[in-house]
């Protein structure tokens, strides 16, 4: 599995000066390479490959200056550049090639070897011709904020953002071996309820998502009155500095309430001995079917899938099997006598069979049938769901009520 951390960093002023240096050298090499591409397209018609490509550049001063991995990787990024702008020209012979990029552009430098972590510090190293004219071996740079993570480093890419240095660190993170038992757990992510979870030893939690769409609804809503009144007083204006803070408010909160969500979920396997998590696989929701117009209003899938991947990430590092199952006809099936019903689910969250009678919260019957869809598919011979007792519920705070 990878994980990809994003670190400020604290250049001083002399390493900022190399970082420029080579960024904006990166920048050359792209349109040196752009530069020779063209003019074969031209004369032959015929893209460059990676290889050929490579091959002319051979003695460029910008390859050499630059570490051998970070010059193949722009090199490399053209050629996809190329092969996208081939594939597109075949639908519509206007679309333009590959554009040259600003001089004054500084373009991002990737190290797929030549970088090493040490502890909060990161060591960048320079080209033989690089450190022959400026006399230095490589660039010891420190970062803003060090997360500890369980990862090694396999690639690291040096960007430059509205005035700041950011290293994007891509982590390849060893999952832990999973021993698996016959305890599994399912989860409806829903819209009344954040989640709901049920596991074949008759436990149940209901996880209260009041919160989580309280926060959506509260900042799309100002967001979007301050849109309105932005695009009044500027009708060409579709963004501004207290429009940008609050989008970032609005994901900052939305994500560390995500987080505590998923926490929350996969502690409660943990505690459960739970080897096996099988989520309702959302697509079926995003299409909207089974959902009234008010609900989907309220769903945003940018935050359930976020919710999904979030329990994945967690799962794993946990030594836990992640297995998504279609969702179709989860909410519509009664779980006590199996029938599917569309019109069963009723007001209040609670789900009301017309053929047993049975009254039950809906999320809970929802989550049993992924468990029992799960245990079909997977574990025909197990298909004791055990008795659901009292759902337990936790409520996830609210970041909004002070
Ligand atoms: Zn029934």
């Amino acid at each position: 599995m990878k994980q990809t951390i994003i670190y400020k960093l604290n250049p001083t002023k002399e390493q900022e000066n190399h970082l420029h240096n080579l960024c904006s050298i990166a920048t050359k090499l792209y349109n040196t390479d752009n530069y020779q591409r063209r003019e074969v397209w031209d004369k032959t018609g015929k893209i460059l490959g990676w290889y050929d490509a490579r091959k002319p550049l051979k003695d460029n001063i910008w390859r050499l200056l630059l570490h051998s991995q970070t010059a193949d990787e722009i090199i490399h990024d053209l050629s996809n550049n190329y092969k996208s702008w081939f594939k597109l020209r075949k639908k519509d012979n206007k679309a333009n090639p590959p554009m040259f990029r600003k001089k004054e552009r500084l373009s991002p430098i990737t190290f797929n070897q030549g970088f090493r972590i040490i502890k909060n510090k990161i060591k960048l190293s320079v080209s033989k011709k690089y450190k022959q004219e400026k006399g230095i071996k490589s660039i010891e740079m420190e970062f803003d904020l060090w997360k500890e993570n369980k990862g090694t480093a396999k690639m690291c890419q040096i960007v430059f953002k509205k005035g700041e240095w950011f290293a994007h660190i891509v982590y390849e993170i060893t999952e832990p071996k999973i021993n698996l038992n016959n305890k599994v757990m399912a989860i409806d992510i829903g819209v009344i309820n954040t989640a709901v979870t049920r596991d074949n030893q008759g436990n149940s939690t209901i996880y209260k998502g009041g919160g989580l769409l309280s926060v959506q609804r509260y900042y799309n809503k100002t967001i979007g009155k301050f849109t309105s009144k932005l695009t009044k007083q500027f009708p060409k204006r579709h963004s501004s500095k207290t429009l940008r803070k609050l989008n970032k408010k609005r994901n900052n909160q939305m994500n560390q309430m995500i987080h505590t969500i998923s926490k929350k979920i996969v502690n409660e396997a943990k505690e459960n001995n739970v080897k096996t998590i099988v989520i309702g696989d959302i697509t079926d929701i995003r299409k909207g079917k089974h959902w009234n117009k008010k609900a989907s209003q309220k769903l945003h899938s940018w935050s359930f899938s976020k919710l999904t991947q979030q329990i994945e990430y967690k799962s794993v590092l946990s030594g836990i099997r992640f297995v998504r199952v279609s969702e179709r006809n989860t909410s519509k099936t009664c779980s006590c006598c199996g029938t599917i019903r569309k019109n069963n689910r009723i007001k209040r969250g609670l789900y009301k069979c017309k053929i047993c009678g049975k009254t039950q919260n809906a999320d809970v019957n929802g989550a049993t049938n992924i468990l029992k869809k799960y245990l079909r598919l997977f574990n025909p011979e197990d298909r004791s769901s055990g008795c659901v007792t009292q759902p337990k519920v936790s409520m996830i705070k609210n970041v909004l009520s002070r």
